[in-house]
């Protein structure tokens, strides 16, 4: 059984899809205007641990996330270049694609854009809708929700009328309306703006309308969980939610779930606060994809989580716990019959898991069980008791934690004893072991500055070194780099 805490409820709750077995997901996607940050991959990355476990539980999943290429800062970006939207959003959303691969973070079945025709005459239909039933009007060119129209609005972000303000993108726009709180369906047309000639008018999307639209388009009124960060909670999705209920008159999700935000000295990081670092950044500072996810994903996704070296430090040193872990097992190769824990150390592992990711996701408990694992399993080890059997049946467990659920490239983890005599053999391992003898030769010289530098290097090329009582050990941890 599944729990999740649900947003709209305010506690965790036994997940019950709406059709057995499959699962209707959306998630809101970047707005494209820029690079996406280390913090917007914290949210896709928690969104890409809950569809893992759900696959993992063996639903089917249809996934949908939306591409916001239309908004005032796409605009200006796109004015300011020259460029047409679709021009100008290009490269952005190119990036996001190729960083979310580089995160390991599986794609979703669909990426629907708000400047896409079919998309928009979804927004339009919604919109009809709501001018018919009286809850949308009309004020000089552009069209509005009247929020006290809706009675539930404010039942997922539980805040009183009163105490309502404009959210940053949802009411900060200069568009004359009948009460503060209500929000903008359709804009005006605007000198140097975009405008599509609908229905309704000319004009362009508000933000809310498109999500209401696209989920619509995939998914029918209704769906089971739609996801995002916080700070999506107001205005964006409780618009979302009085839209499509106000539309359609059933209930528009099943369960919200909300995933805390990645902080930089305790400020949420955000492009406007310029306290943001990019994927790339992160990367030059010499920690790999599958460390920064490890990051990204190891922090429960309703806590706060606070992005410092000392917090990517951490994760390289959890994870290299389990890569040494493999390296280990790599070197049992005694034959015998396998050790009766072995397989009760496995089945409890598996079964903590899987248990504690099935409880609202909670991942610290889930690693804990593989932490356990190995200290077990090394405790065997070091007393000689592990056969080739036991070591090859460990290894599948941690690959298919690996695999189904972590996705931090644990299996190119391969291990190569660095020959004392410099390597003899050609290429790019004996490249590798001749650096591995100058860091050596450099330690013996007390050169510390030199000998790290050397082990930088051999990582950036992602090769991890291990002193081990028998000597230097090296393994692979990424694909060579060209
Ligand atoms: P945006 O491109 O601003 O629409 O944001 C895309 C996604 O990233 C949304 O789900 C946001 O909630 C999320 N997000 C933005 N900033 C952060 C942050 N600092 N930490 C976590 N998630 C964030
Ligand atoms: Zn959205």
């Amino acid at each position: 059984m599944i729990r999740l805490h649900n947003t709209l409820s305010g506690r965790a709750e036994e997940f019950v899809p709406i059709e057995p077995g499959r699962v209707k997901l959306y998630t809101c996607g970047p707005t494209v205007y820029d690079y996406p940050h280390i913090g917007n991959w914290r949210s896709y990355v928690f969104e890409d641990l809950l569809k893992r476990v759900l696959l993992y539980r063996g639903f089917r999943v249809l996934h949908v996330m939306n591409i916001t290429d239309v908004d005032d800062k796409t605009i200006k970006g796109a004015n300011l270049k020259g460029l047409s939207l679709q021009e100008y959003t290009k490269p952005f959303i190119e990036s996001f694609q190729a960083e979310r691969e580089t995160l390991s973070i599986l794609a979703a079945d669909h990426y629907p854009r708000a400047t896409d025709p079919e998309n928009i005459r979804g927004m339009v239909e919604i919109i009809k809708v709501l001018l018919g039933k009286g809850i949308a009007y009309r004020k000089d060119g552009s069209i509005y929700f009247a929020i006290d129209r809706f009675p539930a609005y404010g039942r997922l972000s539980k805040i009183a009328l009163e105490d309502r303000r404009p959210g940053s993108r949802g009411g900060a726009d200069e568009y004359e309306k009948e009460s503060v709180h209500d929000f903008a369906l359709w804009k005006a047309p605007k000198e140097g703006e975009p405008s599509w000639d609908t229905e309704i008018g000319p004009g362009r999307p508000g933000w809310h309308i498109e999500c209401s639209a696209m989920s619509a388009r995939y998914f029918g009124p209704a769906f089971d969980i739609h996801c995002g960060g916080v700070d999506n909670i107001f205005p964006h999705h409780e618009n979302e939610i009085a839209q499509s209920e106000a539309a359609n008159g059933v209930k528009f999700v099943n369960y919200w779930v909300h995933g805390h935000h990645l902080v930089v000295d305790g400020e949420k990081m955000a492009k406007s606060k310029g306290n943001f670092y990019r994927l790339s950044d992160v990367l030059a500072m010499g920690y790999d994809a599958a460390e920064i996810r490890f990051l990204l994903l190891s922090t429960h996704y309703r806590k706060m989580l606070d992005f410092t070296e000392g917090a990517l430090r951490q994760a390289r040193a959890s994870l290299e716990r389990i890569r040494n872990f493999l390296v280990d097992l790599a070197g049992i190769t005694s034959d015998g019959p396998p050790h009766p824990e072995v397989a009760r150390l496995i089945d409890s592992s598996r079964t903590g898991f899987i248990e504690a990711l099935e409880d609202d996701l909670n991942i610290s408990e889930a690693l804990a069980s593989i932490f356990t694992l190995i200290k077990k399993a090394n405790v065997l080890k070091d007393k000689g008791r592990l056969v080739r059997k036991d070591a090859e049946d460990l290894r599948a467990f941690i690959l298919l934690v690996d695999q189904s659920i972590l996705s931090v490239n644990l299996a190119s983890v391969t291990v190569h004893a660095a020959a004392s005599d410099g390597g003899s053999g050609g290429g790019a391992e004996a490249d590798i072991e001749k650096k591995i003898d100058a860091r050596q030769k450099a330690r013996a010289d007390k050169d510390f500055k030199r000998a790290d530098e050397i082990r930088q290097e051999l990582l950036q090329a992602g090769i991890v070194l291990e002193d081990t009582k028998e000597g230097i050990r090296w393994k692979r941890v990424g694909p060579p780099k060209s």
